[in-house]
């Protein structure tokens, strides 16, 4: 029985690798919804070619171009963000892809965890934000989530089989294309070197976070709530060349780490197989050609958002969604040029203390905290 799936943001990064999978494997997902922001070009063109049930453009304003190109054809065409939320509900869908970026992607995953949808989690922010309120919530439903960062679904392969007697699980990090900058050098780089990752193609925002490296601490705190460890028991470990996904110590001392060639499309399709594994066709790692793996320490003087993070995870609470929402509008104004790249944690730094600590945040509470931390970001840039 092929899996019917809705991918969330399916004209990004993750989205239109999420169809390359499918296209690989035409008898194993059949896709029922697709979503984009804005790009109704290639929502249009994604809706021709695989025949979804419905399609969703949040940008209301694109409604008509999107209704008028599908109208020949028996799809659905909804606009708004609401839309995104009431469309995951759909009886037909088994797992949702959550592929659109940021702090827009809570809301419709939490709406799909309702329904009894699988989660195949992408969109890290959901869980940074509300990790408590989101595993509380796929206990309560009884549904199943599959990470598609590359990292956790390296940890979760390495959980297969044996998910208990975790000592530490081990995330490894590239180091992004300012790994060997100085603090000086980093005052000066400019958006176009941020946006050059050395070994990943992927969205603008999640490339200036890796370059930042509050990736990775995004990451750190999406380890947490994902495996349910200790905030001890996550270690960074930067490896440059980015062929060791993640490793788990377990309390034997023994290391299990997962390693492949850095493609999206893997860690995608085996949140989608799980528990099965599918052929692929993708390059192999080839030893004899890949022969130095190293690793370094983080420098947390120079990647102040990662010990921003470490700090957000220790406090707990609301400041998770704090340092997300600071985050998301820093990486935004520095990405239009209107400020430099250590201005992000500056304003991160600013708004996890000038920004009400609320200790057990329910719903209400991480949605008031992200709007009050938006304009208060906003007010300082
Ligand atoms: P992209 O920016 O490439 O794509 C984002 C997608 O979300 C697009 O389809 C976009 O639509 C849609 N979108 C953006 N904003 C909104 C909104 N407000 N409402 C509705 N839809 C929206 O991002 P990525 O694919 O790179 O990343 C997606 C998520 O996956 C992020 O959370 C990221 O951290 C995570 N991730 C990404 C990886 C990667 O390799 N790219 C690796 C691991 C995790 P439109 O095209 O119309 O703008």
């Amino acid at each position: 029985m092929p899996k019917h799936i809705a991918i969330l943001g399916s004209t990004g990064s993750i989205g239109t690798q999420t169809l390359d999978v499918v296209r690989a494997n035409p008898e194993e997902l059949v896709v029922e919804v697709l979503t984009a922001n804005q790009n109704a070009d290639l929502l249009i063109k994604q809706a021709l070619e695989f025949l979804p049930n419905a399609v969703v453009i949040a940008d209301s304003s694109k409604y008509k171009e999107v209704n008028n190109a599908l109208a020949a054809h028996d799809i659905k065409v909804y606009a708004g963000v609401d839309a995104l939320s009431q469309v995951v509900q759909m009886g037909t869908i088994h797992t949702v892809v959550t592929a659109m970026v940021g702090y827009a992607g809570l809301q419709p995953t939490i709406k799909a965890i309702e329904a009894g949808k699988h989660i195949a989690l992408a969109n890290k922010e959901t869980l940074v934000v509300a990790g408590d309120l989101i595993t509380r919530l796929i206990q309560e439903h009884n549904v199943f989530i599959t990470p598609v960062d590359s990292e956790h679904s390296a940890i979760f392969q390495c959980l297969t089989g044996e998910p208990e007697k975790i000592e530490k699980i081990i995330l490894t990090a590239s180091g992004g294309p300012f790994r060997t900058k100085t603090i000086d050098e980093l005052k000066l780089v400019k958006k176009a070197q941020a946006l050059k990752h050395p070994n990943w193609e992927m969205g603008a925002k999640i490339t200036i976070d890796s370059a930042s490296m509050m990736n990775k601490g995004l990451e750190v705190i999406e380890a947490k709530w994902l495996f349910g460890v200790k905030n001890q028991q996550i270690d960074v470990v930067v490896h440059p060349q980015s062929i060791i996904h993640s490793m788990v110590q377990f309390t034997d001392g023994s290391i299990k780490a997962q390693m492949g060639l850095p493609d999206m499309k893997l860690p995608i399709q085996y949140a989608l197989s799980y528990p099965d594994r599918w052929h692929t066709d993708f390059p192999r790692l080839d030893f004899n050609v890949c022969q130095n793996l190293t690793f370094e320490q983080p420098d947390l003087e120079k990647f102040q958002c990662l010990a921003l993070a470490y700090q957000a995870l220790e406090k707990g609470g609301n400041t998770p969604a704090i340092i997300n929402a600071a985050n998301e509008i820093a990486v935004e104004a520095f990405l239009s040029d209107k400020i430099g790249f250590l201005h992000i944690p500056e304003l991160i730094e600013k708004a996890m203390n000038g920004i009400s600590f609320v200790k057990s945040p329910s719903y209400a509470d991480y949605v008031a905290s992200d709007t009050e931390t938006r304009r208060f970001v906003k007010s300082l840039i």
